[in-house]
């Protein structure tokens, strides 16, 4: 029998209307903003109504290393929320909504996958509500006020070769990294060099996912350094006057969206930021609101461990409060094979050497999540191609550092392959406490905080500083920042920031060639190795394959 497509699966799907959906968590339709059938955004009332509400339980689905597919964490998370679900738990998975990057790209959308997937799964993955659109108005909005101040006579004294701020587009288009702008005669603008980035990674997708209402949206909104002036000093999009026009934009984008699962489970979708080059989760008002109405809410963050996780946990708990009560931690027997140096085309035979060698990424992972007083549960992602003694091999590792695991086969088999590990995650947020606290206090100064996530969570001996990047982060000590989290921008593919580096490397040190700070969303990015901040597509992009035929119905997605 052939697999079915990921596609093929979420079309035959029989869906509720999503006020059926909200039923069940007690949302009445009042409370309910329809995008069509199948989609709803949650009015602004709900959310303030249920703010006060005693919270559920908080799970964090993360990964290791992955390869360059996704390990299946989006799989894993809405397939864990199935089972919780037939086993009679209020559950809420909590979800970053697509970029269009990727799904034109070579990874594909961020559905989930096989039978554990959320639907509409088309809509989900190309514009879905309209947030990103809103998000890449409002940051080109801020642009187009930048520039319009110079060419007005620049009042506030931007100096052309300080701006910081960059226009953005939810597309991998490498040709938008470095251009020239306000080329022509006098009246088409300042000539000045300017760049593009991933929608995803613009601070306003952060700011929108760490505003708790629309007055901390605008407040955050304002305290975007746009540029500096001839004195050095920031300019804000304050300064610009560009705060109300750019939240009026996000009036709708900052409300959560509501959608289901294959098997009908709630799962929120809200906000994107990618968690190599921005920080890697849903919204905090999305998360927050599944706590208050539900039993257990699931949530994933981006990429490995020591990148969404790891931000999930020193960045979006530290500034929201939340509180994580266990971490399922996805690994998959390609991707430990692949850390053990085998090429992505020999990922299906079995290789037990190539599993021994990289299993010490998932060890590190392991180790690193622990240092947050979190519980952890291991769950392995089968693939058919998996082997028995594979699987065999990665259970007895797992239980020999004291730790759970579960073999996931929601993939093949939705909620009911998910039993197995939501009862792993039962027993454990019941039986073992989370004490956790992020891994550097907030007084310590911006370079100890960086050496801190490089040495305890990426393993390595220490941090070299460009002498760029150290005048930037002591500005910004000076500026008054000092205190802020930092969003690390490093590889996904490695621990390190050389995706050439598997496994668990060692011996090493990373680059910080440069820093800014991000003063809307509250944190300081510092850049690794040659990371950029807008992508580009492959030879062969995954837009080749997609169409849509004469009634609507899309193709080649995955
Ligand atoms: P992540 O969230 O880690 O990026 P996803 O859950 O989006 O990964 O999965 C990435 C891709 O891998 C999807 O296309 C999905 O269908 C596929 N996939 C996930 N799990 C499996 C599995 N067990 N077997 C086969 N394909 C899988
Ligand atoms: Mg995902």
């Amino acid at each position: 029998m052939a697999v079915k497509s990921d596609i093929e699966i979420a079309q035959e799907a029989k869906m509720l209307h999503i006020r059926e959906v909200a039923e069940k968590l007690g949302i009445s339709e009042d409370d309910l903003e329809y995008y069509g059938k199948y989609k709803a955004k949650l009015s602004e009332d709900y959310i303030k109504r249920v703010k006060t509400n005693k919270k559920g339980k908080l799970i964090l689905v993360t990964a290791i290393n992955p390869t360059p597919a996704g390990e299946g964490k989006t799989t894993t998370s809405v397939g864990l929320g199935d089972a919780l679900s037939r086993l009679g738990y209020k559950t809420v998975i909590a979800l970053r909504e697509p970029s269009l990057g990727p799904c034109f790209g070579i990874k594909g959308g961020a559905a989930g996958g096989g039978y554990a997937q959320v639907v509409p799964m088309e809509d989900l993955n190309l514009h879905f509500t309209g947030d990103f659109h809103a998000i890449t108005s409002a940051n080109n909005l801020l642009a187009a006020l930048l520039d319009n101040h110079i060419q007005q006579g620049n009042e506030l004294g931007i100096d052309t070769r300080q701006i910081i701020w960059k226009r953005a587009e939810d597309m991998n288009d490498r040709a938008l990294r470095n251009i020239v702008v306000g080329l022509g005669a006098k009246a088409d603008g300042v000539p000045r060099e300017d760049h593009f980035v991933i929608t995803v990674a613009s601070e306003i997708m952060a700011i929108l996912c760490l505003a708790s209402d629309m007055d901390d949206l605008k407040k955050r909104l304002s305290r975007i350094i746009v540029a500096y002036n001839y004195n050095g000093e920031p300019v804000t999009a304050g300064d610009l006057k560009a705060v109300g026009s750019m939240a009026a934009l996000l009036k709708d984008a900052i409300k959560p969206n509501l959608v289901q699962t294959l098997e009908h489970t709630p799962v929120i979708v809200h906000g994107g930021p990618f968690a190599n080059i921005a920080h890697g989760c849903n919204s905090v008002r999305a998360t927050e609101t599944a706590l208050g109405i539900s039993d257990i809410t699931v949530t994933e963050a981006g990429f490995g461990a020591d990148l969404g996780a790891e931000k999930f946990l020193d960045i979006k708990c530290r500034i929201s409060g939340l509180k994580p009560d266990a971490v399922v931690l996805v690994a998959t027997v390609r991707a430990l094979k692949y850390n053990g140096g085998i090429p992505k085309a020999e990922l299906g035979a079995e290789n037990l050497d190539a599993l021994k060698k990289g299993i010490v990424n998932l060890e590190k992972h392991i180790e690193n999540i622990q240092q947050y007083g979190v519980p952890v549960v291991v769950t392995l992602n089968s693939f058919i191609t998996d082997t028995d003694a594979e699987t065999e091999f990665v259970k007895k590792f797992c239980e020999e550092r004291g730790c759970k695991f579960a073999l996931s086969e929601v993939w093949a088999k939705g909620g009911e392959g998910g039993e197995a590990l939501a009862k792993e995650v039962l027993d454990t947020i019941n039986t073992k406490p989370s004490n956790y606290a992020p891994i550097y206090a907030d007084d310590l100064s911006l370079k100890e905080k960086i050496e801190t996530i490089a040495t305890r969570i990426y393993g390595a001996d220490g941090v070299n500083f460009t002498p760029a990047a150290s005048r930037q982060l002591s500005k910004i000590e000076d500026m008054g920042f000092k205190n802020l989290p930092v969003c690390m921008a490093k590889t996904q593919y490695s621990l390190s920031d050389d995706p050439s580096l598997l496994g668990r490397p060692s011996n090493y040190k990373i680059t910080v060639r440069e820093a800014y700070v991000s003063a809307g969303a509250g944190f300081v990015v510092a850049l690794t190795g040659s990371i950029v901040t807008m992508p580009g597509l492959p030879k062969h992009p995954a837009a080749f394959d997609i169409d849509v035929d004469a009634d609507g119905r899309i193709t080649g997605l995955f």
